[in-house]
């Protein structure tokens, strides 16, 4: 069967697919129901072959005003629940999901292109992100401060209201439910718009999640283009604040539109992590976690370890080991259950990732492998395939040693020093994670706290769970996401004084009272 038959049979199975037009895929969950977009066609190719998977049409900004209507009464709805009873309902909601987990797998799998092991990987991921949450519901309470005056004054975290988010294509399913769980654990509602290249399986969710007892509008997923339904929702007065995860250039539209209306954001942006091999490390699991920390989603990860520090008396070892690990990697059909790596997501990225290796070979980088199609692929296979490419002789001053590439291309740089290794890894205007190895702990541990990076790892790349606050530093973006810190970004702190003298003046001034 083709792509096309694959995924026409997926959303017909979850109800998303009413014929087989453009106007036919309902790509959007608004108030509790499936809806078509009414603005412009947008095209999604195939990963795997580059040909036409599915068109459907840019959701506009009058399904975004009904999105958030909704949502604005839902969230009224959900806040006269008790905090248990909200808890419980998360909880329901995410067991819901149960009894769809192939099917989502699927539907990302041929999508995104991702390899459907990994999909699957991700849907428990998302089931347990709910779950955590809803843990939360009612355990989230202000404090009573002891001021020293004649009032009880207490704390109420209180939810924003509606929340606007904004989610990229690398792990769709993954980054909604990141950030749907907390705001709504937080008594938010929500409108989010996942990327136009992957837009239904957010819609998938957010309907399994609602339909079992959330009320409904509490969560709407729109879909459409930055410029349309992007502009559409970070533009709108009826949001108290916005969430964005993707690009750095992008995230400085989002954080713009929201200082013109004064709404906060939390920005998850890009990377450029390090990772640090000393020459006392254990080079075995160093190489294997070098090669996981980049190879793994073929590098279209936010923490991808896309450099790869090493230090000078083991570097030409670890190079050689690496390019060796990163040639055996199994490159094929996202379906085929062995697959370990599938093709770039789309055209775009694919071509430039291979423009930054071009650039980067043209200024003298050597190639230790891949930079070119993987020779093995099925004959149809002629979409958007890269082999795991090692890159050394790179200098700093290149941009590959700078700027995201968000592929699987790694570059191998060496240091001298300790100090010579923190002065590299820190010389990035990126700050999202990175790792060190080594077997003194005394050493991980000094380097780990000079490190500029919101999540750092040691003899380790890529542990993360929904419990641990993540983020970044820099142009990897500010405000955090999982764990309690995430949860606190969708609150905000309402401050409330009771007097509690028998004869009560009113104060005067900021002086006075104190
Ligand atoms: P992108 O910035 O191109 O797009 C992200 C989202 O923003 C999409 O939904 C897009 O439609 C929307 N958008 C673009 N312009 C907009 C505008 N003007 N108004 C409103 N919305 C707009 O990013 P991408 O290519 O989809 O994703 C890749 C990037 O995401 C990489 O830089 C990657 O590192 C980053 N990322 C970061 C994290 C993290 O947690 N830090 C996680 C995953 C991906």
């Amino acid at each position: 069967t083709t792509a096309v038959d694959r995924l026409t049979k997926l959303l017909a199975t979850l109800g998303m697919q009413a014929g087989m037009n453009v106007d036919t895929p309902l790509s959007n969950w608004v108030g509790g129901e499936l809806a078509p977009g009414q603005g412009e066609r947008i095209e999604l190719l195939d990963p795997v072959t580059g040909l036409a998977l599915i068109e459907y049409r840019d959701a506009g900004a009058e399904r975004v005003a009904s999105a958030v209507e909704a949502a604005t009464l839902a969230q009224q709805e959900w806040m006269s629940l008790t905090a248990s009873e909200r808890g419980r309902r998360m909880t329901t909601a995410a067991w819901a999901l149960r009894g769809h987990e192939e099917t989502l797998a699927q539907l990302e799998s041929v999508v995104a292109g991702k390899p459907i092991r990994d999909c699957r990987g991700e849907v428990n991921k998302v089931r347990e992100m709910f779950e955590y949450y809803a843990g939360w519901c009612d355990k989230q309470h202000g404090d009573v401060i002891p001021v020293p005056t004649s009032h009880l004054n207490y704390v109420r975290h209180v939810p924003y209201g509606v929340v606007g988010q904004i989610t990229p294509w690398n792990a769709p399913m993954f980054t909604c439910a990141w950030q749907l769980a907390p705001a709504i654990a937080a008594g938010n509602g929500v409108v989010l718009k996942p990327s136009e290249m992957t837009p239904f399986s957010s819609v998938a969710i957010a309907m399994l999640l609602e339909r079992s007892g959330l009320p409904k509008g509490l969560i709407n997923i729109v879909n459409g283009v930055g410029p349309t339904t992007g502009a559409a929702l970070t533009g709108h007065d009826g949001i108290s604040k916005l969430v964005f995860v993707g690009s750095p250039e992008s995230g400085r539209r989002i954080a713009q539109a929201g200082a013109e209306r004064l709404v906060p954001s939390v920005l998850e942006l890009g990377g450029k992590s390090a990772n640090i091999v000393f020459d006392d490390a254990r080079l075995d699991d160093a190489v294997a976690g070098a090669q996981a920390a980049i190879f793994a989603a073929a590098g279209q990860s936010c923490v991808a370890g896309s450099r790869l520090l090493v230090q000078r008396e083991v570097f030409e070892v670890v190079c050689e080991r690496l390019a060796r690990a990163a040639s055996e990697i199994r490159v094929g059909l996202p379906s085929d259950e062995a697959t370990q790596m599938g093709p770039i997501q789309n055209a775009k990225q694919y071509r430039h990732i291979t423009a930054m290796i071009d650039t980067a070979r043209q200024h003298g980088a050597r190639l230790l492998c891949g930079g070119q199609r993987p020779a093995d692929l099925p004959a149809d296979a002629e979409g958007y395939f890269l082999a795991p490419t090692v890159l050394a002789d790179v200098t700093e001053e290149m941009a590959i040693a700078r700027e995201e590439v968000f592929g699987p291309v790694v570059v191998v740089m060496p240091f001298d020093s300790e100090e010579d290794a923190v002065r590299l890894a820190n010389a990035t205007r990126f700050g999202l994670a990175g790792a060190v190895w080594t077997q003194d702990p005394a050493r991980a541990h000094r380097v780990a706290a000079r490190l500029r990076a919101g999540t750092v790892w040691i003899n380790s790349y890529k542990a993360i769970n929904v419990m641990s606050p993540f983020g970044g530093f820099g142009d990897s973006g500010f405000g955090r996401s999982s764990g309690l810190e995430g949860l606190k970004e969708y609150t905000v702190a309402q401050s409330v004084w009771v007097e509690t003298a028998p004869t009560a003046s009113v104060a005067m001034g900021y002086g006075s009272g104190a």
